[in-house]
């Protein structure tokens, strides 16, 4: 369900990075969906510069310096004189303002160092000596990016802000973190973001515990990572940070690893790098996590977060000179260190003999194990790093052979039926040597040689082939689009500036090149015009994959019992570890264990947490939008600057859909863009979407309206295009709604199987959403259908569909198009435009001729649907060795009116109660809760949990630990910060006259923004102790969810009589 509209307390703890970070530097640009976001325009004459005795005077000297017209920057180099610390100043009129440093970290093992280090040093530094100053700017900041990544070979600390106060203070927050971080002294915050044994009580069993330990557990929970890890092909975990201490325990190593430990490890195999530091993994192996000493990690901090090992990233609108005069203060209290030498990345030869590897992961007892096997094929290209020309010649084979539905690679090994996904990752340059990795998976054991047989197959046929001229021509003009429109979402235009940049800097190259497209992609351009496309590709399939003996297949088989001994074998570890201990030894464990959890439990005081800066409240401008109509169809006008390109969403009632019909809809969706029509195969639909437009998507959005029993139901066509090519958009939206065939019975099989496989994994990685999905759908409408169309509904009617694929096609078929003649009316239509004035007139006679084309009916009416699911508590067993555990009501019905208040209050529960007692002490990786504002659907959720009842008991603490809430005005004012910052959130120009499509069919006016804002300002702590007894009707009447193992659900159902109904879901 989407909901940006008016704000639900968004989750900030869970970030995939596969989705941020630009992997290969067409990736993030290249997606063909259409994200949200814009233009603003930047003026190259506002950038100023720093005069060189400024520099001098702050210690720095200039290394290079030159004007950037693809990103219309100006850059210079500087060098710390004293340290060597790098710095790259870019000013632009941006005013999303990016800062970020950067380290270089490769790991020796795999016992996650550098993971643990990223979550461990933002808990509280020498300025800030609080808990968690991390969390605290999370609450009460402006920020438009606050996080920290580590990567297999490097840490990054981004953080951004239109407010230049306000980024100053993040900036000066994130320095004194990384440099004078607490942790270094303090065992105890190694032990809760690291690693460390549990005790309650020297009766009990031993337990592991830890922040990075439990969030590890669940990415090698799910079979795509440790796909992606035997060739490190996952690039970077990502996480934000935590909680510290600050008094010193002394006895450290009082519990060392027993020796018997290591010889049961068995340690990831990163094959495709056996001799560098990409062998093992920088974000931890659960297995080998307990193996880091506190020496160690302390150890590493000293070595790498120096300043001559660092690289250091400002952007925007911006003074240049005072960053440099902030960078002083810090770099000038450190000398020179070798650091820079210890931390090179060295390089990995390539084999002369490929290499089969085969692994194990552990699958559920149902369904059909023969066809759970997966098989990747990885490549390590050169022994060393590519020129830019080279690169972004690659970067769109990637695009020809794997970037749309219709690209050669992906279409043959999908069409094959020999898998139900593709997995691997195509091209991944952001590594010192660039790898492509391909295959499939749900795949039978015995055809495992076939898919093999048919990668290098394909990959022979198109090195000889060549590429289709519509196709070249369709990835160009796709990747150029991405390139001018510099669209990144909500991810801020200078932060993927800075991870392209360091993806060269951090090997010591120029950082200026990878930022400079312009050039190579002309002379790419001519080269393909002058020689044939032929000519630039087929040498590269050729030289880097056909002939590359550097080649590792990573075959991965399904085990039932793989869960239950691995957790048999922890088991043994910490029985072990237990005898080994004498009386004395438990009461001190128990003893910690019980001072640990005090010291997370106990607040800061309040003179610490008032050390974190932050700011004063302000106003925010209202969005431009004008309401008018065509040809009796509405029509919503925002004229905002986009650089010429024209964002339209077309969308459609739902509300007469039949009740059968709703779970087809997504694979509806996907079939009006991926199944060809009369005159067009798919391919040639696609190409020509690729070649005059920057993309078109299809999707159903689903919501309830507040006040009303029905909800806000529709489908939506988001297209894009340049201001030229407006005419050529509305043609191809017209022909994917009207001429598009139901036809392709093979086609809408693999749909059916990538569907169900995408859904299968979500249940793994994000069984939070699962659960979040299957409670809202108990408890109201739109939730109901929102399951339908995602949740475990939506997976068990998949299932039934894969057999009635076969066994009824034509029925399947006349379905589809039932969905198409009830939707596609010029009733129940809409339709919203974003782009400059000129523009927005420019494009009413092509809006005018696509409407006149619509079927007219007399009226729209609403379908009746039995939108219930049996009420009662659930769990949803998979196998996993960490669980996601929900609960939630609906507090509308005890009488509740909206108030802005629940806003900062819901906020401020994830950011304190939760995130302390499920996170910090439970050791989950993350707890947050969620207000749907539109349905009164108030839920509890966690994240990678090791608990499960005991979490249940955390969220029926909320209501209490709000009614007993003391808290001083300094607090309140961050709260509100926070919150105020999350409901007026950077959006570039397209996102803008998105959100307000949303408002308008969610009936939220200007006046009601307006007054939440207010209310949210003006919150009390009253308005806190009385949402205390509001949140009670969760604890009282809620309904609980949870995606879990089959052992903790057993325990729980014995420990709380049948308190689940058990679903078995994978
Ligand atoms: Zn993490």
């Amino acid at each position: 369900m989407e909901t940006a509209v008016l704000l639900r307390s968004s989750n900030k703890l869970i970030f995939n990075p596969r989705h941020y970070s630009p992997h290969n530097f067409f990736r993030l640009l290249s997606s063909s969906s259409i994200s949200s976001s814009s233009l603003t325009p930047l003026n190259p004459h506002h950038a100023s510069t720093v005069p060189d005795e400024v520099a001098e005077k702050y210690g720095f000297e200039k290394v290079s310096g030159e004007f950037i017209g693809e990103c219309k920057s100006k850059a210079v180099l500087f060098k710390h004189k004293k340290t060597g610390a790098e710095v790259m100043s870019v000013s632009n009129d941006d005013e999303n303002k990016v800062f970020g440093i950067v380290f270089r970290t490769p790991p020796k093992d795999s016992t996650g160092i550098p993971h643990i280090l990223e979550h461990s040093v933002l808990c509280g530094s020498r300025k800030y000596p609080l808990k968690e100053p991390f969390v605290e700017l999370l609450k009460g900041s402006l920020h438009t990016f606050l996080n920290a990544f580590t990567y297999p070979d490097r840490t990054c600390y981004p953080v951004a802000s239109t407010n230049t106060k306000d980024f100053y203070n993040l900036v000066d927050v994130y320095l004194d973190a990384v440099f004078f971080p607490k942790c270094v002294e303090d065992y105890q915050t190694f032990q809760q973001e690291g690693w460390h044994f549990e005790l309650n009580d020297p009766s009990e069993e031993i337990s592991y515990k830890g922040v990075v330990f439990n969030e590890m557990k669940g990415v090698y929970s799910q079979p795509d990572n440790i796909l992606g890890r035997a060739a490190q092909q996952a690039s970077s975990p990502i996480s934000n940070c935590f909680d510290f201490n600050h008094f010193c325990m002394q006895s450290v190593d009082y519990l060392d690893i027993p020796s018997c430990l290591s010889t049961i490890i068995h340690e990831y195999n990163f094959a495709l790098f056996p001799d560098n530091t990409y062998g093992v993994d920088s974000g931890g192996d659960p297995k080998v996590i307990p193996k880091l000493t506190f020496e160690q990690f302390k150890e590493f901090h000293g070595k790498y977060y120096h300043p001559s090992n660092a690289r250091i990233w400002f952007y925007g609108d911006d003074d240049p000179a005072e960053r440099l005069r902030i960078l002083s203060e810090y770099l000038d209290m450190f000398d020179a260190s070798s650091a820079p030498n210890e931390s090179r990345v060295e390089q990995q030869k390539l084999f002369s003999e490929p290499v089969r590897i085969i692994e194990k992961y552990s699958a559920g007892d149902g369904g059909d194990l023969k066809k759970k096997h997966m098989i990747c094929l990885n490549w390590l290209l050169a022994d060393k790093p590519l020129d830019m020309e080279t690169e972004l010649t690659l970067g769109f084979l990637d695009h020809l052979m794997l970037g749309t539905p219709a690209s050669p690679l992906r279409k043959i090994l999908l069409e094959s039926g020999l898998g139900d996904a593709i997995v691997g990752g195509g091209i991944e340059d952001e590594l010192l040597q660039p790898q492509f990795s391909i295959g499939l998976k749900g795949v039978f054991e015995e055809d495992i040689q076939k898919v093999e047989e048919l990668v290098m197959s394909t990959l022979k046929k198109l090195k000889e082939e060549g590429f289709e001229t519509e196709a070249v021509e369709a990835s160009m003009n796709t990747i150029e689009f991405s390139l001018r429109e510099n669209n990144t979402g909500s991810f801020p235009r200078g932060l993927s500036l800075m991870l392209r940049s360091i993806s060269k800097w951090i090997y010591d190259m120029n950082p200026f090149e990878p930022l400079k497209y312009e050039k190579p992609l002309m002379a790419l351009k001519a080269r393909i015009a002058e020689e044939g496309s032929k000519a630039a590709f087929s040498p590269l399939i050729e030289k880097f994959i056909l002939n590359n003996p550097h080649c590792v297949t990573v075959e991965m088989q399904p085990d039932p019992e793989k869960a239950s001994h691995d957790e048999a074998a922890e088991r043994e570890i910490l029985e072990k570890v237990k005898a080994s201990m004498t009386e004395e030894d438990l009461a001190e464990l128990a003893r910690a264990t019980q001072e640990l959890r005090l010291k997370q439990e106990t607040p800061d005081p309040p003179e610490a947490l008032r050390s974190v800066p932050s700011l004063i409240l302000r106003d925010i401008p209202k969005e431009p939008i004008h309401v008018g109509d065509i040809n009796g169809v509405k029509v919503l006008k925002h004229d905002l600057f986009t650089n010429d390109v024209l964002y339209a969403e077309i969308v459609f009632n739902m509300r007469s859909l039949k009740q059968e019909l709703l779970p087809l809809v997504p694979l509806f969706c996907q079939s009006l863009l991926e199944m060809g029509t009369k005159d067009l195969t798919f391919v040639q639909l696609n190409q020509l979407i690729g070649r005059k437009t920057g993309g078109i998507s299809v999707y159903p959005f689903t919501s309830s309206v507040r006040g009303r029993e029905d909800p806000c139901s529709h489908i939506v066509v988001r297209g894009k295009a340049m201001a030229g090519r407006v005419e050529d958009l509305f043609n191809l939206v017209n022909c994917v709604l009207q001429e598009v065939r139901f036809t392709d019975q093979q086609r809408f099989k693999q749909f059916v199987s990538q569907s169900k496989a995408r859904m299968e994994n979500r249940l793994r990685g994000s069984g939070h959403g699962i659960a979040a999905a299957r409670m809202d759908a108990k408890l109201n409408v739109a939730g109901w259908i929102s399951e339908q169309m995602g949740g475990v509904s939506y997976l068990e009617f998949l299932k039934a569909l894969e057999k009635r694929v076969d066994q009824d096609w034509a029925g399947v078929s006349s379905s589809l198009e039932e969905i198409r003649i009830s939707l596609l009316s010029k009733n129940g239509c809409l339709i919203n435009m974003t782009a400059d004035g000129k523009n927005l007139t420019n494009s009413e006679k092509y809006v005018s001729k696509f409407l006149d084309l619509l079927p007219s009916k007399s009226s729209v009416e609403a379908a009746a649907w039995n939108a219930q699911l049996s009420p009662g508590n659930e769990a949803i067993v998979i196998p996993t060795q960490v669980n996601y555990v929900g609960k939630a009501a609906n507090i509308y019905d005890t009488g509740y009116k909206l108030h802005g208040s629940a806003y900062v209050i819901s906020k401020y529960i994830s950011n304190t109660w939760l995130w302390d007692r499920v996170r910090v002490s439970g050791g989950a990786y993350g707890g947050f809760c969620d207000f749907d504002t539109h349905s009164g659907v108030f839920s509890f959720l966690s994240y990678r949990d090791p608990n499960l009842l005991k979490t249940l008991d955390v969220y029926d603490g909320s209501g209490a630990f709000l009614r007993e809430l003391e808290m001083d005005n300094d607090t309140l004012t961050k709260a509100i910060i926070g919150t105020i910052g999350d409901v007026d959130s950077y959006q570039l120009a397209d996102a803008k006259g998105y959100s307000s499509l949303l408002r308008y069919l969610l009936g939220i006016t200007e006046e009601e923004r307006q007054k939440r804002r207010e209310e949210i300002l003006s919150t009390s702590l009253k308005d806190f102790k009385e949402f205390g007894e509001v949140i009670e009707a969760v604890k009282d009447k809620g309904v609980s969810v949870v995606v879990a193992s089959p052992e903790d659900v057993d325990a729980a159902n014995k420990e709380r009589s049948n308190y689940f109904d058990v679903k078995k879901a994978l």
